[in-house]
């Protein structure tokens, strides 16, 4: 009698037992499915994507999430979208970059010379005073030629320039 309740007692706590976790399993699938659509959301714009991830998951499960965990696009849109900015700014730093020929210090379009070793890195035109650039024998700006070009006689106005 005591040994057939406990029994009908052990067959009522499986019943339990298999009603949890077929619950669990079933919302373990549904998180599943949930997870990947939203992952796959931020990885790629196709809706056709969307759905096909979607039933990989559901259809597959776990062996499907595998799948897709090896096949998904390795950045998501915002990580892409970062990169790209990234190396946009890289890129014009390197343009922007203007070097001193004497010590590899930065230096600005407007300087004449460096600010840390003194080189001369361009000149001014006497007559309409904008900065030219030290090869250029004429000014750009107003066709003025440049005094002292190598071909002329007349000494040069600043000394050499020495360390
Ligand atoms: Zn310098
Ligand atoms: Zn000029």
């Amino acid at each position: 009698m005591l040994d057939l309740f406990g029994i009908t007692s052990f067959g009522k706590y499986f019943t339990y037992l298999t009603a949890f976790f077929g619950a669990f399993l079933a919302a373990l699938w549904l998180s599943l499915i949930f997870w990947t659509l939203r992952d796959i959301r931020s990885r790629a714009h196709d809706k056709l994507v969307h759905i096909l991830t979607a039933i990989l998951v559901a259809v597959l499960n776990l062996p499907g999430l595998i799948i897709y965990l090896i096949l998904r696009p390795a950045l998501t849109l915002a990580e892409e979208y970062q990169l790209t900015l990234e190396e946009e700014a890289l890129l014009s730093q390197v343009e922007e970059r203007l070097l001193c020929p004497g010590c590899g210090s930065h230096t600005e379009s407007n300087w004449q010379v460096c600010a840390h070793c003194h080189t001369r890195l361009r000149k001014v035109c006497i007559q309409c005073g904008q900065l030219l650039q030290l090869p250029w024998q004429i000014c750009p700006h107003c066709t003025t030629p440049v005094p002292g070009a190598p071909s002329e006689d007349q000494p040069a106005d600043l000394p050499p320039i020495t360390g």
